[in-house]
């Protein structure tokens, strides 16, 4: 990017350049917007050219649909997340496996959550397809809803296949014992919006799954815009704890960073039935 100075030459210029004034005027002009618009982009954080959202007021859940037409799906989508967990049918599904290993703790503050990008090599197998871990996020109080009851929080780990499917393994969070495996994450918060940084420490993620691995699964959403579909959802059916003094520091960065629950419209709620 040009400094500042540059758009003074800019403006300073056309007054000695030979063209008509109308001409002069449209250089100008260009000109100006070529450098301040992304200029103005790049102060406004670094999702340089994504519409802004938030969790409350004028760019709230209510109004996401409507702040870009790439965020249409958060309005007129029918297979949305997240949602109310309730009545699940039990079945023989096949477990995950879990194949993940500890990755450094590359953790970023992108305004709306803090996230820890994954190392490479992660990765669980789905109904024999291999999702690789991309990264991890939380949620204060959580998204999903048991039998219409959120918890304190959420754990989201984000994995994908090589066609481009998503899938999330979601670990809801009550108060209890202090969580060693998560301390690394919790006790190293970006708490102003930042790029990702490697904090110097390791993490990993299968120390936060609990022991009985049994999941809901459903056909669901990105919970934040643009809300794509065809995210498969594995929500764990039993919590990890985290101390209350853990989840105070979650909570303290963002006020509340959850998605309203979203209708079900038809859609199955399977829970695996055999750990
Ligand atoms: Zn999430």
């Amino acid at each position: 990017m040009k400094e500042p100075g540059s758009v003074r030459e800019i403006v300073a210029g056309p007054v000695d350049v030979p063209y008509p004034w109308f001409m002069m005027k449209r250089i100008s002009v260009a000109g100006l917007a070529g450098l301040l618009l992304p200029l103005i982009a790049y102060c406004g954080g670094h999702e340089q050219d994504a519409p802004h959202w938030s969790y409350a007021g004028a760019e709230g859940p209510e109004s996401w649909a409507q702040l870009d037409p790439s965020f249409a799906t958060c309005g007129s989508g029918q297979r949305q997340s997240p949602i109310d967990v309730s009545n699940p049918q039990p079945e023989d599904l096949a477990n995950i496996a879990f194949h993940y290993q500890s990755s450094a703790l590359n953790i970023l503050n992108n305004g709306h959550t803090v996230q820890v990008n994954y190392d490479p090599g992660s990765y669980m197998e789905l109904d024999g397809v291999r999702y690789d871990v991309l990264q991890f996020h939380y949620h204060a109080p959580s998204e999903h809803a048991i039998d219409g009851r959120l918890f304190p929080a959420e754990l989201h780990i984000v994995h994908r296949n090589t066609g481009g499917g998503l899938a999330v393994v979601g670990l809801l969070i009550t108060e209890g014992a202090e969580n060693p495996a998560l301390a690394p994450f919790v006790d190293n918060l970006p708490e102003q919006e930042a790029d990702a940084r490697n904090a110097g420490i390791t993490v990993n993620a299968s120390d936060f799954l609990p022991s009985e691995q049994t999941t809901v699964r459903y056909n669901g959403s990105l919970t934040t815009p643009p809300c794509s579909e065809g995210v498969q959802w594995l929500l764990l059916a039993r919590p990890v704890e985290l101390s209350a003094g853990q989840l105070q520091k979650l909570r303290s960065l963002f006020g509340h960073n959850n998605r309203p629950l979203q209708p079900l419209n038809g859609r199955t709620l399977i829970e695996d039935d055999t750990p």
